[in-house]
């Protein structure tokens, strides 16, 4: 959609003036714009893995567990974070029957009664 508009723009990435040819022209050049496509398509990665980590309990300081605060039956990721080990040492107390799991085909489900009931 190239006209013979010349309006002057400052680009989005590299905050330089150029002159753009078009309305919605955001970039100065399209190196800017592919650089800019990388960069919003970094973050957006960073930002899933981050969700990730934190369903899975990885990232344990930065756990914040509104979503799990409602619900009775946990995984073992969940309830590995909400006790601040680590899901093999969950396993191992699982099978020392330390605490209580239901297993549902491959699923450890465990109760958060039982999880209270760890810690007095
Ligand atoms: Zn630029």
């Amino acid at each position: 959609m190239s006209s013979n508009m010349h309006v002057e723009r400052i680009c989005r990435f590299c905050n330089s003036k150029f002159i753009a040819r078009t309305t919605k022209t955001q970039y100065c050049s399209h190196n800017c714009s592919r650089k800019a496509y990388k960069y919003v398509a970094r973050q957006e990665k960073i930002e899933i893995a981050k969700v990730e980590a934190t369903i899975t309990g990885k990232i344990r300081t930065k756990v914040n567990f509104p979503e799990l605060a409602g619900k009775e039956l946990l995984t073992i990721m969940e309830a590995s974070a909400l006790l601040n080990i680590t899901h093999l040492t969950l396993r191992r107390w699982i099978k020392e029957k330390r605490i209580v799991s239901s297993r549902i085909g491959k699923k450890h489900l465990i109760k958060r009664q039982h999880l209270d009931a760890l810690i007095q």
